[in-house]
């Protein structure tokens, strides 16, 4: 496309709709005050207190270690000592010479959410798609014209505000299920802005579109590069379709298969892939919608684990989400955001979304006459699948997913004295079906504070917002994409 090309398309885009329709200008016309959102600094004493002690003591919380054998606390402390979890319980005497104690009191401390599939590049293009669907509207608009105008720094601006957005939302882990690895660059730029972000991730590296992509072969590349120590907080896994060679290279380069457009109308290839002895204990399979009860063994037996994105799947067509599926065939579920380009990424919404679908199945099913109808699911259930699920989903059950002594010590504390939720009666149902993301007051990520009184730490925030807005800019320029911010 040439710079006329551009310059014609651009004045087409910024007069599309009406009066002020385009994204781009009305993100344009706000002053610079607006974007420069305060951000947490050393200045602040307490958190500098924090982020220089071995030992932080999160002292008198309201306690879901979600671990069975901890149990959880209506009052107790947690010692994160040299960023893993110590030790939990009530009344941990420690003084203040030691460590740097961090009121608790009536806040909800537990394991940080998980969300085991979001293509983070997608970041810049948020709400793009609003009414959308998968097919056609998706496939067409995102995954094949705005996806193949990205160019590295918008990848890397993508992820950054995605990871970003994540860690604000009191989500510590997740599977970035990328898929716009065009040229090694932009798998690097995608890792890069990972890192800078300091999420816990697995990168699931995935397809891009042209003929600089080298996938799936470049990932022997990442595997003896950025990936080479396991002593990090990314992670590698393949991410595909249902696809024997994409699994052969998995096997071969013996990491994780994240599986999507898994469903009902792919399952023969599932099962074929099964017989053929390629699918392997770890594999994470991506929606299930639809799927037959031997599919579902299959998956069960070689271990794998699932990916539902319930607000995504029912708002963009995937299906009925398999939450009852995977639950009578003794399957647990982790939970996943997907996709930002139609629906919040935060995991309150996944969790009420899961929580209220499933029950409205059970209870239509007992109005309908089904005199054995499953178990109704409860918020505690939830917070496991947004925890400990996603956790095991993400093959990093061994280092977060509960606070468990010995575990790396990724934590959210919750404000629980805040007019939307309080007064405090019962902490699972708080957690999945009163609070949002304004309740996300601390997060640590293997005990180093990301986030302290409700802003990102370390972050140059107005920087992020600036990067994202012209690589979105870039985008829908270079794919000659028009959205309009008013309809
Ligand atoms: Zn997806």
């Amino acid at each position: 496309m040439s710079d006329q090309t551009n310059a014609t398309s651009r004045r087409g885009f910024l007069q599309s709709g009406t009066g002020l329709a385009a994204g781009a200008a009305a993100a344009e016309l706000l002053p610079p005050a607006a974007l420069a959102q305060p951000a947490a600094t050393n200045a602040d004493a307490d958190l500098a207190r924090v982020q220089g002690r071995r030992r932080i003591l999160l002292k008198g919380g309201v306690v879901l270690t979600l671990d069975p054998q901890v149990g959880d606390f209506a009052q107790a402390d947690v010692l994160i000592e040299d960023g893993k979890i110590r030790e939990v319980r009530p009344n941990i005497a420690i003084s203040d010479e030691t460590a740097a104690v961090v009121d608790a009191g009536n806040r909800i401390v537990l394991p940080g959410f998980v969300d085991t599939h979001h293509h983070f590049y997608q970041g810049i293009l948020r709400n793009i798609l609003t009414n959308g669907l998968l097919n056609p509207d998706y496939n067409r608009d995102v995954s094949n014209t705005l996806t193949a105008a990205y160019r590295p720094s918008d990848v890397y601006a993508g992820v950054l505000v995605t990871a970003l957005g994540m860690i604000d939302a009191g989500t510590t882990t997740a599977v970035d299920t990328s898929q716009v690895s065009h040229t090694p660059e932009h798998s690097d730029a995608g890792i890069r802005a990972l890192q800078e972000s300091g999420l816990r991730a697995v990168y699931a590296y995935s397809r891009g579109a042209g003929a600089g992509t080298k996938y799936p072969q470049d990932i022997a590349r990442l595997q003896q590069t950025t990936f080479s120590s396991s002593n990090q907080l990314l992670t590698l896994a393949l991410g595909g379709t249902l696809d024997a060679k994409i699994f052969a290279v998995a096997r071969e380069a013996g990491v994780p298969a994240v599986s999507h457009g898994v469903s009902g109308n792919t399952e023969r290839t599932l099962v074929e892939l099964g017989r053929m002895g390629l699918l392997q204990a770890g594999d994470e399979y991506i929606h299930c919608n639809h799927l037959s009860g031997i599919a579902w063994r299959l998956i069960r037996d070689t271990g794998g684990h699932v990916s539902l994105a319930p607000p995504i799947e029912m708002a963009m067509g995937h299906g009925m989400p398999a939450i009852q599926d995977a639950i009578d065939h003794g399957v647990r579920p982790s939970l996943s955001s997907d996709v930002d380009v139609t629906m919040a990424q935060d995991p309150f919404t996944i969790m009420r979304s899961t929580f209220t679908l499933q029950r409205l199945m059970v209870l239509q099913r007992i109005r309908n006459g089904d005199l054995k109808p499953p178990a109704l699911l409860t918020c505690r259930e939830v917070l496991e699948f947004a925890t400990i699920e996603g956790a095991r989903c993400a093959l990093l059950d061994r280092k977060v997913g509960t606070l468990t002594p010995g575990k790396d010590a990724d934590i959210v504390m919750l404000r629980a004295d805040r007019v939307n939720v309080w007064p405090l009666n019962n902490a699972p149902g708080v957690v999945v079906n009163l609070m949002n993301p304004i309740n996300v007051e601390n997060v640590f990520i293997a005990g180093k504070v990301k986030k302290w009184r409700g802003n990102l730490v370390g972050i140059d925030v107005a920087r992020v917002l600036r990067l994202a807005q012209a690589a979105r800019d870039g985008v829908l320029r270079r794919a000659d994409f028009k959205v309009n911010l008013l309809s």
